[in-house]
C-alpha cells in the first residue's frame, strides 16, 4: 500500500516537499471493517486549509499522517453494515490505494448506473455544492441573470449549466484560460470572460450590461468586488470558496465596496454542502434525469497514479483541471 503523508506545512502555496509518499502493509479489516482498494481519490481546493493548523470547520491534517478525503473504489476484504467484497463504495479515505475503515461510515454506490467518477464530480459533493448553492443559498429564479466565477471548475461548470436548465435569463461565468472560456460557450453559458484580460469589473459589465442578480462566488478577492458592483437591487450571492486568497500570505486588497450591500438591500451568504444533505434525493434525481437526458454534460481531468496526487492537488489549484480533478489509482 503506498499512500500520501504530509511531511510539513506550508506557508504560502504549497510544494511537492510538503508532501511524501510512505509504503505501509496492506491493512486487516476487524470486526464490521472493510478494506477498500481505491480506485479513484479526489483532491478538492478545501484541503489547501486543512494544510494549515487552525481551527475550521474541518479538521486540520496532521503532519506524518495520510491526508484525506473524498474516494471511490472496491471492496476487497472483509465487511458490514450490508457491505461485502466487491462492493463500490463511496467514502473519505483517499490519498492512499488501500483504506481501513468501519463499514458504516461507508456508502455503496453503483457502479452500472453511472460511471464510477461521477460519485466524486457531478452526482457527488461538488455537484451538490452547486445545486445547493444555487438553488438554495442563493434561491435563484426562472429568468434571473446569474454570474459564476471559477466557472469552468468541477463546481462552477455545474452551476451555469444547472441555472440554463432551471430557466435562468442569461448566464455568465469567468475562467483563467481561452480553452476554458471556449469551453463554458459549448456548455451554454451565455457569456465568458478571461478574468487575466483586465479588470473583472469591466468584463463583467460588457457580458451582463443589465446586472446580475445571483452571484456564485468560488474565487473572492476581485471577483466578489466586481459582483457586488454589478448585482441589481435584491441580489443574491452564495459564498461557496475564495481560492483566490487560499495561498495569500496578505488579506485581501478587495471587496472594496462592501457598503453597496446596503443601499441595494443585497444579501451574501456563506454556505457548506454539508449543511444541505437534504436536498441530496431531489438533487440525485433530477441531476441524474438531465444527465440520462443529455442535457448536462461534465468534464474530469484525470491523473494517473498515487505518486502524482500532490502533482494534482497543486495543479488544481494551478488551475490546471477542467471540470473535477482526479486521482486514478
Ligand atoms: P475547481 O474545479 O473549480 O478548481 C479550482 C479552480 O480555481 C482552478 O481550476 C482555477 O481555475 C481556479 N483558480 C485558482 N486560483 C484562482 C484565482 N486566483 N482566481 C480565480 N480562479 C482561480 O474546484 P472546485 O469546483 O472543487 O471548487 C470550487 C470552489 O468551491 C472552491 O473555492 C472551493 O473551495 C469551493 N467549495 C466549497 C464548498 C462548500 O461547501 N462551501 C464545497 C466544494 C467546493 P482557473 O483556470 O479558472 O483559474
Amino acid at each position: 500500500n503506498r499512500e500520501i503523508h504530509l511531511a510539513s506545512r506550508p506557508q504560502g502555496w504549497p510544494t511537492a516537499d510538503n508532501f511524501r509518499l510512505v509504503e505501509t502493509e496492506v491493512p486487516t479489516p476487524g470486526p464490521g471493517q472493510i478494506v477498500v482498494r481505491n480506485r479513484f481519490i479526489s483532491v478538492d481546493p478545501y484541503m489547501r486549509g486543512r494544510m494549515n493548523d487552525v481551527k475550521s470547520y474541518v479538521p486540520p491534517f496532521a503532519l506524518d499522517a495520510p491526508l484525506d478525503g473524498g474516494a471511490v473504489g472496491e471492496v476487497v476484504a472483509g465487511g458490514g453494515a450490508g457491505i461485502d467484497v466487491g462492493d463500490t463504495v463511496l467514502h473519505g479515505l483517499g490519498w492512499r490505494e488501500y483504506a481501513l475503515l468501519d463499514a458504516g461510515s461507508a456508502r455503496r454506490v453503483d457502479p452500472d448506473l453511472a460511471p464510477v467518477t461521477a460519485y466524486l464530480s457531478v452526482l457527488g459533493m461538488t455537484g451538490l455544492t452547486a445545486y445547493a448553492g444555487l438553488l438554495d443559498v442563493a434561491a435563484m429564479r426562472p429568468g434571473e441573470t446569474v454570474f459564476v466565477s471559477g466557472a469552468a471548475g468541477a463546481v462552477g461548470s455545474m452551476v451555469g449549466q444547472i441555472a440554463k436548465l432551471r430557466g435562468a435569463g442569461r448566464v455568465v461565468g469567468s475562467a483563467g484560460s481561452p480553452a476554458k472560456v471556449a469551453r463554458l460557450t459549448e456548455l451554454g453559458f451565455d457569456a465568458a470572460f478571461d478574468y487575466h484580460d483586465g479588470p473583472v469589473r469591466d468584463a463583467l459589465k460588457a457580458a451582463a450590461p443589465d446586472g446580475i442578480d445571483v452571484y456564485f462566488d468560488n474565487v473572492g478577492g476581485e471577483h466578489l468586488e466586481a459582483a457586488i458592483g454589478a448585482m441589481n437591487l435584491h441580489g443574491r450571492a452564495a459564498i461557496c470558496g475564495m481560492i483566490a486568497q487560499y495561498n495569500a500570505a496578505e488579506p485581501p486588497a478587495a471587496p472594496r465596496n462592501l457598503a453597496l450591500v446596503i443601499g441595494k438591500r443585497l444579501t451574501l451568504r456563506g454556505f457548506l454542502v454539508g449543511d444541505h444533505g437534504g436536498l441530496r434525493e431531489q438533487f440525485v434525481t433530477e441531476v441524474a434525469g438531465w444527465l440520462r437526458e443529455g442535457k448536462l454534460s461534465y468534464d474530469e481531468t484525470i491523473v494517473d497514479g498515487i505518486e502524482n496526487a500532490p502533482e494534482a492537488f497543486l495543479g488544481l489549484l494551478r488551475g490546471e483541471n477542467l471540470g473535477k480533478m482526479l486521482v486514478r489509482l
